[in-house]
């Protein structure tokens, strides 16, 4: 026997057990996005390298170890897709987006990729979802965005929701913010871990999202972002929230929320459920005002978020099968086949799931063959029954079996 070649670590096949219920919530996501009227984007999956070292950031963990990059034939730099933001921005900024339009409201539903170490939640080729919305500065983008993340999950009964929210000022305000970081910090340098000691010099903020226990406590005492927001980051903030609040949204105000990205600017968010273990977030996001601009744009403000669809998934307590044939036709002889094809072929332009035999079993296996697959009928030809024109249709869930006309067979569904 040969060897035989499995998947690699970290992507998962999604069987036909599995399939239907992601393709209902796929649909379902594209639906409750369409309601806002957000329209879809669809991006290639790779890019050229540069793009995401641009957008994402050099010392970010995405960038610095997980990024699937290769130098093709071409000899060109190119990366599989770590998230979509970046590939949404470059595609807004080189289709003018802008000039056609003020205000454009996207959604992108596509796999990205990113080396990271898997566990439960946690892949290499995941599907992300998310929305952005380009022109507008105001707060009240912030609360639409936010909103329609959290309604989503609401609306699929997803237990447990923890919506966090916080503001990482405009560029100016955490200027001050990082020096008091890099201050409070360096008093523990020598404890810190060499990642954090790194982030230390070139992003502190970035050590304000360790999971290491000591460096969590020692978070705790750190300054807070808030103190240091100017007017009107405040102003926005406060909008913000009191937006989610008069649509009902709970929210906790996380001083110490900061995101794995470094394209970020004022709010920020991340929606977690307990459901799923240690990778409990379900989705993030936040204000990238800079980003357009920097990409080579022009200058325009941005709201958006990505979330991961298997852990959506996950966290659903939903079980929904395959579905189950309507009809399946038993064909016994060579005429009874080539015209249970066709008859079935008709059956299915009513909308009818119509299985035909192409195995060459005998009546009783195809018969188990039908019971197995939950058909709610059956339809009996052979060629006797060719001859006389009339078939056999059993109804599988009473039992009860008559003899159809051939001719009146497609009404009778
Ligand atoms: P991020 O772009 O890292 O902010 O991720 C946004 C969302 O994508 C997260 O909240 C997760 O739901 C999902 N996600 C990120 N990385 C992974 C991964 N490696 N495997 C599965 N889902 C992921």
């Amino acid at each position: 026997m040969k060897e035989t070649i499995q998947n690699i670590k970290g992507t998962k096949d999604i069987l036909p057990k599995e399939s239907y219920l992601w393709l209902y919530i796929e649909n379902y996501i594209h639906n409750h996005f369409s309601k806002f009227g957000y329209q879809e984007i669809r991006t290639p999956s790779f890019e050229k390298t540069d793009l995401f070292l641009r957008s994402i950031g050099q010392e970010t963990d995405i960038v610095s170890k997980e990024m699937y990059s290769w130098i093709d034939q071409g000899n060109n730099k190119l990366t599989l897709r770590p998230e979509l933001t970046a590939s949404v921005v470059r595609s807004y900024i080189q289709h003018q987006m802008g000039k056609q339009n003020k205000l454009h409201k996207l959604y992108y539903l596509g796999s990205s990729y990113r080396r990271e170490r898997p566990q439960k939640g946690r892949f290499r080729q995941f599907k992300q979802f998310g929305l952005e919305a380009f022109g507008s500065s105001l707060p009240e983008q912030d609360a639409e965005i936010i909103y329609m993340a959290y309604s989503l999950y609401k609306s699929l009964q997803i237990k447990n929701l923890r919506l966090k929210i916080n503001s990482i000022g405009n560029r100016n305000s955490r200027k001050q913010y990082k020096i008091e970081l890099q201050k409070y910090f360096t008093k523990f340098k020598n404890e810190l871990t060499e990642a954090s000691q790194k982030r230390l010099k070139i992003n502190p903020l970035r050590i304000l999202d360790t999971k290491v226990d000591f460096e969590v406590e020692l978070v705790k005492n750190a300054p807070k972002i808030i103190d240091y927001l100017d007017l009107d980051d405040q102003k926005h903030l406060e909008s913000v929230l009191y937006f989610l609040k008069d649509m009902n949204v709970p929210y906790i105000l996380d001083p110490y929320l900061v995101r794995g990205l470094d394209y970020y600017s004022r709010t920020v968010f991340e929606i977690q459920t307990n459901t799923l273990g240690a990778q409990s977030a379900l989705c993030g996001g936040g204000r990238y005002d800079y980003l357009v601009k920097d990409l080579g744009g022009q200058d325009t403000p941005a709201i958006g978020f990505a979330a991961g669809l298997e852990r959506l998934i996950m966290a659903l307590d939903m079980d929904i099968g395959n579905k189950n044939p309507d009809i399946y036709i038993v064909s016994i002889g060579d005429s009874a086949l080539s015209y249970s094809f066709n008859l079935a072929n008709s059956l299915r332009e009513k909308d009818l799931i119509v299985l035909t035999e192409t195995i060459g079993r005998s009546l009783k296996s195809q018969m188990k063959d039908a019971n197995r697959l939950n058909a709610s009928h059956v339809i009996i030809i052979g060629d006797d029954e060719i001859k006389s024109q009339m078939a056999s249709v059993k109804n599988m869930t009473t039992g009860h079996q008559e003899d159809v006309s051939l001719s009146k067979i497609i009404d009778y569904f």
